[in-house]
């Protein structure tokens, strides 16, 4: 593998439009990097890094964007280290689209990306409901979250949260569409290390498991109700999650305990 600094470049971090603007379905950017050697073994075959991208590379319990870059298929983003790296599909068949047109795929070429709005918009109503769940759950019962997973329109959490029962499922359920009905706004800011580590809410999220080498803090608020340290994507206001039904619920041990959610299409 030929990736990190390849050709010279000492490349910065990629610039993560998504952290900043969650609604932005398309962008611009210059290729940093390219991978040609995965491909050789298996698919997808070529992957590439850009100085900034929409796409987000997973992370939280949220599955990573698809979409296009220069009208080739994404089938796959992720983080290594310091870099964002988009898997093509077939791109080193296609004759794709650059900028000047027809041009290979090599450092420097400028592209468009587009994300997959559909399934993006969709993940961001269900990670968006996990919050309001998580509010809740701590604000009327004061247990804690320890895990969680999501796909498009449903997902799981699980809690510490030895007094859940059966019986209280659809009290939770009534409690957590009452926030979607609220229309509380979804606000994101970054505050420096030192003044995030102060906020009390933050602590039981674990925020002190963040690397040192972190020194801006991304913080997600529901309005009155939640606040999370989180790299994620998310609706701008409760009422855009629609409705959310409880679909399973598990004992998963005296303590643990899992909540299943779904969402409408
Ligand atoms: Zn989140």
């Amino acid at each position: 593998m030929t990736r990190r600094g390849d050709a010279g470049f000492n490349g910065s971090m990629t610039d993560l439009l998504a952290q900043k603007d969650a609604y932005l379905k398309e962008f611009e950017a210059t290729v940093t990097a390219v991978d040609r050697e995965a491909g050789a073994a298996a698919e997808p075959p070529t992957a590439i890094a850009l100085d900034r991208t929409a796409f987000f590379p997973g992370g939280g319990g949220q599955p990573h964007d698809l979409g296009w870059i220069a009208e080739i298929p994404v089938v796959r983003v992720k983080r290594q280290g310091e870099w964002i790296w988009h898997w093509l599909r077939g791109a080193q068949a296609a004759a794709p689209p650059t900028d000047p047109p027809g041009g290979p795929l090599v450092e420097g070429v400028k592209v468009k990306g587009r994300i997959d709005w559909q399934r993006r918009y969709r993940l961001m109503r269900t990670h968006t409901a996990f919050h309001i769940l998580c509010g809740v759950v701590w604000r009327d019962y004061q247990a804690q979250v320890t895990g969680g997973n999501m796909e498009e329109l449903r997902g799981r959490m699980d809690f510490e949260f030895e007094t859940l029962r059966g019986e209280l499922v659809h009290e939770i359920e009534e409690k957590i569409n009452a926030e979607v009905g609220a229309a509380r706004p979804v606000q994101v800011r970054f505050l420096p290390r030192e003044e995030a580590f102060k906020i009390r809410d933050l602590i039981r999220t674990k925020i002190n498991l963040l690397p040192p080498q972190i020194q801006e803090v991304r913080i997600v608020e529901i309005e009155g109700l939640d606040l999370q340290a989180d790299g994620g994507t998310h609706v701008a206001n409760t009422s855009e999650v629609g409705r959310i039904r409880i679909s399973g619920y598990k004992s998963k041990g005296r303590i643990n305990k899992r909540i299943e959610l779904t969402l409408e299409s």
